[in-house]
């Protein structure tokens, strides 16, 4: 259960607090949002994460008044009310609040959500369980918007088969998973989609290519397919809550294992980049 929520400036426990029945978010999920790893108050990625938001505001076209400095002010707030040591800091804008319209309304101002939720991290050893499924999803997947129905079927599907996260196939090609991003290393290469519409740029992918550039590791940036996952030296899975980490089977038949010391070797980097940057 969320620890805090914050609603338009009111702050309190989020299963005593209601949002407006004409919000947007709540008949049309008209807005985007973000989640990030919170040691106290300290953000991991925080920039990376609000480049991401205003990209999506500005695709969506929400006329969001905060600036940067002021929503980490208020983002501080939530977590300093929270007092967590480690938690999920989630935020959310939706368009406005007015009746049901599909065009946007010609009035009413962007609401700002956020709840901070405690969290245990999974040890970075813990493997993955995969499923591959469908992907349905519509040609927007870059925009971190909080409409997430084939996400939350697909996540739902990989649960109920005894695995932990589903990976989206489009025409035999691997595009992400349901809230992860999906990467092979093969022949000491790391390949991953490439960040166009049909995956989210994950902010957890971008530092494991940063990463592997510093580290010497080629990174091909292709569409691969799901015959190469299945036979992948290694298959990483990468997102904020997650961090990097390798799955150990896709529909039930083990994968990876292959290429252990340079997995362990991002594996270590990024453990290195998140500590600095969580004790700074
Ligand atoms: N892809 C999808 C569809 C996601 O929902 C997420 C995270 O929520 C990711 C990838 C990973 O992104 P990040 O590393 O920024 O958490």
């Amino acid at each position: 259960m969320p620890a805090i929520g914050w609603y338009n400036g009111m702050l309190g426990k989020p299963a005593e607090m209601s949002v407006p029945m004409n919000d947007r978010a709540v008949y049309f999920g008209d807005g985007c949002y973000e989640a990030c790893v919170a040691f106290g108050t300290r953000v991991f990625a925080l920039d990376a994460h609000f480049d991401r938001f205003y990209n999506s505001l500005r695709a969506l076209e929400i006329p969001f008044s905060e600036d940067r400095a002021a929503l980490k002010a208020i983002l501080t707030g939530c977590l300093q009310a929270a007092d967590e040591p480690c938690a999920v800091l989630y935020w959310q804008a939706s368009r406005a609040t007015a009746p049901r319209t599909h065009a946007f309304p010609g009035s009413g101002e962007p609401n700002l959500l956020v709840t901070v939720t405690p969290k245990t991290l999974l040890p970075p050893e813990r493997t993955l369980r995969l499923v591959t499924t469908e992907d349905v999803r519509y040609a927007m997947c870059n925009v971190k918007t909080l409409n997430l129905i084939p996400n939350i079927l697909a996540n739902e599907h990989a649960k109920r088969s005894g695995a932990d996260e589903a990976v989206f196939v489009r025409s035999g090609f691997v595009t992400e998973g349901s809230h992860t991003n999906v990467h092979i290393l093969q022949d000491g290469a790391l390949i991953t989609h490439p960040t166009d519409n049909r995956i989210l740029p994950g902010v957890t992918r971008r530092i494991l290519l940063d990463l592997c550039r510093e580290n010497g590791v080629p990174v091909a940036e292709r569409p691969f397919t799901t015959k190469e996952l299945t036979n992948a030296d290694e298959v990483l899975i990468t997102s904020s809550t997650l961090g990097v980490r390798r799955a150990e089977t896709v529909d039930g038949v083990p994968v990876g294992g292959r290429a252990e010391t340079l997995y362990k070797r991002l594996l270590t980097a990024y453990g290195e980049v998140f500590s600095r940057e969580m004790r700074a």
